[in-house]
């Protein structure tokens, strides 16, 4: 077994195969896909391509402790121009319809503005995962008027709608900082009934558990930030945290490890199978490189069966092959088909 003493490099998260290492070696947990095999899916295969997620890096100006990107102002990656500019041309060559834009904060990246200006140009839907309260830091304060001038979709983490508990999770003064943010962007119309900004809240739990069901926790979300803050929504997202990186590190510093892992295995749902996100998207980290989704991303388990894995790199013959894919899984996978299942839109259920 991999200690934890491994898993850290001073108060940053260690490598990436150490954590693939760690929760390989988990004599405890099934493999993902025996579990899989026992439903009948041998291979996980993917049927196309309609999102290009990018991860333009991990800058970002929070260090919440569920990060499983290990992200904060400390971090300078970034991607690069040369970068921004095959993500927009794979759009285009692969016809892909939705941009989603992560990090980070993806609002850091120098490049950020321009990739959506350019993605919106090709009439794609452009998604931004925002972390709210970038919107009222300095330097950032004209974003919001920006995305709405651009039509982007706001996808932002707001893991309660009570203070302590985001400010637990995210960091002090977070919660009144989304706050103002979330007040900015309804003024903007975001979030509003009859406007076409939509503005999607995103829940994680703060503590060891699954999420509660998506539907029942937005109206009580809705009932509560409208009454107590006056703020709509447009949706709830609700999302598992997943047992990697900074919260993988959480749960062996709590002796959590275990049962959490039991709790997402005896929680496999089969039905979760059809819609697991990796099936329709493609992820390019900071440098260019390829991946399944955000998770195998963060894990450095990139996409297989191609000659070349980065975009700089890609051919219009390779797209193909993107298209139908087979999907690396690995134990952290477990976090996506327990429950409802969970995934950058949601619950699968
Ligand atoms: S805001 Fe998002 S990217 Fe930034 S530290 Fe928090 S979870 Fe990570
Ligand atoms: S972590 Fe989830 S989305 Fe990523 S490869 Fe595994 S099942 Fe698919």
């Amino acid at each position: 077994m991999v200690e934890l003493t491994l898993l850290r490099s001073g108060n940053r998260l260690a490598d990436p195969q150490q954590q693939v290492a760690l929760l390989e070696e988990d004599q405890r947990t099934p493999g993902f896909r025996s579990v899989l095999a026992s439903h009948g899916c041998n291979t996980l295969q993917a049927s196309g391509i309609s999102i290009l997620q990018i991860n333009v890096g991990k800058v970002c100006n929070q260090t919440c402790s569920h990060c499983h990107v290990d992200a904060g102002p400390d971090r300078r990656e970034s991607m690069s121009v040369q970068v921004a500019d095959a993500c927009l041309s794979l759009l285009q060559s692969a016809n892909i319809a939705t941009l989603d834009i992560t990090g980070g904060a993806p609002e850091m990246n120098p490049h950020f503005r321009r990739l959506v200006a350019s993605a919106r140009a090709l009439g794609c839907r452009v998604i931004d995962r925002c972390n709210l309260t970038i919107l009222v830091a300095a330097g950032f304060t004209d974003l919001p008027e920006f995305l709405a001038e651009q039509k982007v979709e706001i996808v932002a983490s707001l893991p309660c709608y009570l203070e302590a508990n985001v400010d637990k999770q995210r960091g002090d003064r977070v919660f009144q900082r989304s706050l103002e943010a979330l007040r900015r962007l309804n003024a903007l119309g975001y979030g509003l009934s009859d406007s076409p900004l939509k503005l999607t809240l995103v829940y994680n739990p703060t503590g060891y558990s699954l999420p509660p069901s998506q539907q029942k926790l937005e109206e009580d979300y809705r009932r509560e930030l409208r009454s107590r803050y006056g703020i709509e929504f447009t949706q709830l997202f609700t999302i598992t945290n997943m047992p990697i990186s900074r919260f993988l590190s959480d749960l062996y510093e709590h002796g959590q490890y275990d049962g959490y892992m039991q709790k997402l295995v005896d929680a496999f749902n089969p039905a979760t199978i059809d819609g697991l996100m990796c099936r329709s998207m493609l992820s390019v980290d900071w440098q260019g490189n390829l991946f399944d989704c955000d998770f195998n991303q963060m894990l450095e388990l990139g996409v297989t069966n191609l000659r070349s894995t980065n975009i700089l790199d890609l051919t219009d013959g390779m797209i193909d092959g993107l298209r139908h894919r087979t999907i690396v899984t690995g134990k952290h996978c477990f976090g996506c088909t327990a429950g409802a299942g969970s995934s950058c839109s949601g619950s699968l259920q």
